[in-house]
């Protein structure tokens, strides 16, 4: 009988299925509607300049995807690492010293410039709080409530930044329990875990090319431009667009392409109400081309009271002088602003960063009106496993630690692997 595996998307959840179930001797083929290998988090082909649908950060938390990379062959010059630090020009920085941990974090807090000294300490404070509780609440609720208690400056210049950045979602809509996931494993863990990692080059060749290559080399196969229509049950397991002899299948669509494909099977029917109760977050980029000699200060900085909340100098991460990229999250009413619009209050953004800026020689602005799903409290998100055997999800909406990031992606993969596995293991008793 045939061991094939179908899996439907080749994102970082679908490409990481894939590699694992390659990795264990497991041949699948890898079905994906677009012509570009990976999802949210891809190169996009710009005039003059490979550019990405969004700028991604990592983190030195992201331990499955960087296994991943390793495993699969990725360059190892595709990220740059630094040390955790926080910018908010000329107002707020932050930036851990090479120590072990905690005292890299509590170094970090207590040298931060931009914080009294009882925001400092109401910090530090927290954290120690926290780890005490071992990052559990007994139940959800909202970043805003839980920072109640924190010093303005402490909320507006740490806490709140990393919330958004990591969670897509504004604080007072935002998961507390998810948010605290991520300190836990971020910034009160090892200091390798806190570093940022910053892409240099463009997202698709980070994972998803290397990771296609190596499905190739193991016997798999990737299909590229094949948008999936159809899905059905066969006597031997699964048929795709009523072709193919699959034993089980993985579906790694974004969650609302997934109603499409469970249409057939009954039993799915909670599945399709739960993602459909899922609540959007935009992100959009804005990329901006000044003159090559045009630098900002840090490769990454924080933007307050500003319509972005980063900006990003892609000549410092991928050679590409002068372009910079700004980061709008969770925002929705930049979705709907005007392009020109948009560009000119950036472009008076960036002018405050960097004095006597000329004029962009060009600008691209990407809106991602679904980028991430809204992590609010308590969101009910589907298990790898479906009710029907041998049909797995993979996605960064599947439940478990993480909001909605390519890590998140990554394990929801690697976990849908190990699903199928199992089940071919149940099959056999
Ligand atoms: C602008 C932006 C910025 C972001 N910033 C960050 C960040 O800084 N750090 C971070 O960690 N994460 C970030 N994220 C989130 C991250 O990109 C996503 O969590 C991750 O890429 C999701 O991967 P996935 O594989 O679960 O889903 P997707 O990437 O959505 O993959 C699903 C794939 O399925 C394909 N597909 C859908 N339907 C079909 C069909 N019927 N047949 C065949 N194929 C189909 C799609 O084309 C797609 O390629 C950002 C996302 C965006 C959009």
């Amino acid at each position: 009988m045939s061991r094939r595996i179908a899996i439907v998307g080749a994102g970082f959840a679908g490409l990481a299925a894939g590699v694992e179930l390659a990795r264990q001797g497991i041949a699948v083929d890898i079905f994906e509607a677009s012509r570009t290998l990976g999802g949210r988090a891809r190169k996009v082909d710009g005039d003059e300049l490979v550019l990405d649908n969004g700028v991604h950060i990592l983190s030195g938390a992201y331990r499955e995807t960087l296994r991943l990379m390793h495993l699969v062959g990725a360059p190892r010059t595709g990220l740059l690492r630094l040390p955790l630090a926080l910018e908010f020009p000329g107002e707020f920085r932050l930036q851990a010293p090479r120590l072990p941990a905690p005292l890299h974090l509590a170094s970090a807090l207590l040298t931060a410039r931009g914080l009294a000294w009882s925001d400092k300490a109401a910090a530090v404070a927290f954290m120690r709080r926290m780890r005490q509780a071992r990052f559990r609440l007994d139940s959800d609720t909202t970043v805003s409530t839980l920072l109640a208690s924190q010093p303005e400056a402490a909320r507006r210049f740490l806490w709140e930044p990393l919330c958004l950045a990591a969670l897509n979602t504004l604080p007072e809509r935002a998961s507390a329990q998810v948010f605290l996931n991520v300190l836990r494993d971020s910034l009160a863990a090892k200091r390798a875990a806190s570093d940022l990692l910053l892409p240099t080059i463009d997202l698709s060749s980070l994972l998803p090319i290397p990771a296609a290559r190596y499905i190739e080399t193991h016997g798999g196969r990737v299909e590229l431009g094949r948008r999936v229509t159809r899905i059905q049950r066969t006597p031997t397991g699964f048929a795709i667009d009523e072709q193919g002899a699959y034993a089980q299948a993985v579906l790694a669509v974004a969650p609302q392409h997934l109603p499409a494909l469970i249409g057939e099977f009954p039993e799915l029917a909670a599945l399709t109400r739960q993602v459909g109760s899922f609540v959007w977050e935009p992100i959009v980029t804005c990329y901006l081309a000044y003159p090559e000699t045009v630098r900002l200060p840090q490769p990454m900085l924080a933007v307050l009271r500003g319509t972005a909340q980063w900006l990003f100098d892609r000549g410092q991460t991928h050679g590409q002088a002068g372009l910079i990229a700004a980061v709008i999250s969770a925002s929705r009413r930049q979705q709907d602003t005007a392009a020109e619009d948009l560009a000119r209050e950036i472009d008076a953004e960036v002018r405050a960063v960097v004095p006597s800026l000329p004029t962009p020689r060009w600008q691209r602005i990407i809106t991602e009106r679904r980028a991430t799903f809204a992590c609010t409290p308590n969101l009910s998100r589907p298990q790898t496993p479906t009710a029907v055997p041998g049909l797995h999800l993979a996605g960064d909406y599947i439940a478990g630690d993480y909001p909605a990031t390519i890590e998140g992606a990554v394990r929801s993969g690697t976990f849908a692997a190990q699903s199928v596995i199992d089940q071919f293991a149940s099959d056999q008793v």
